[in-house]
């Protein structure tokens, strides 16, 4: 696909979802960036349900600021910090780098945060903070997301475990 306003669109737009799959799956970016639709019988039709159900769900209280939902906010001395909250650190560097696009989201804002992933059956808790390092990596990832939303076709299918429950998963493997 050619560039156009189309692309410039969502070009703009990067979401905590996008950064979220990137970690995941490049061709699922490119699928849904460009609105494909998963498979309607699938469970896992509704793209951002998978992501809703590995979050924490319990006395759950979204905090909207922009275009970015955050799940905790609490302040520690000075600092403030904000949590992501999720049922398992299965995808785990997906879920720095979504925390880390808020965190850097909000540095934008004039909001210095620190950042905490917590996984509450899991009893584990990971500090994400925002560093010049940490926002290369995260730009790098941006930019390579806009390299993929060009692209004319969607990069080749790579079986992973995560196809296993990926809506996209009979539009990529349906001839097996
Ligand atoms: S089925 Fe696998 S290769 Fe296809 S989009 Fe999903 S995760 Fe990616």
């Amino acid at each position: 696909m050619v560039e156009n306003q189309k692309d410039k669109e969502f070009i703009m737009d990067i979401t905590g979802t996008h950064i979220w799959y990137y970690f995941i799956c490049q061709r699922e970016v490119w699928l849904m960036i460009h609105h494909i639709a998963p498979d309607e019988d699938d469970e896992n039709l509704d793209i951002g349900r998978f992501i809703s159900e590995h979050s924490y769900t319990r006395n759950k209280r979204e905090i909207v600021i922009g275009n970015i939902k955050i799940d905790r906010i609490r302040k520690e001395g000075k600092q403030l910090v904000i949590g992501e909250v999720k049922k398992s650190s299965s995808y785990i560097n997906s879920a720095r780098f979504q925390l880390l696009h808020y965190l850097n989201t909000l540095k934008k804002m004039g909001i210095e945060a620190k950042g905490e992933l917590l996984f509450p059956e899991e009893r584990k808790k990971e500090i994400v903070e925002w560093t010049e390092e940490a926002k290369k990596e995260l730009e790098q990832a941006m930019e390579n997301i806009r390299r993929i939303a060009r692209m004319p076709i969607p990069p080749a299918p790579k079986k992973i475990s995560f196809c296993r429950k990926c809506a996209y998963r009979e539009y990529c493997w349906a001839e097996e």
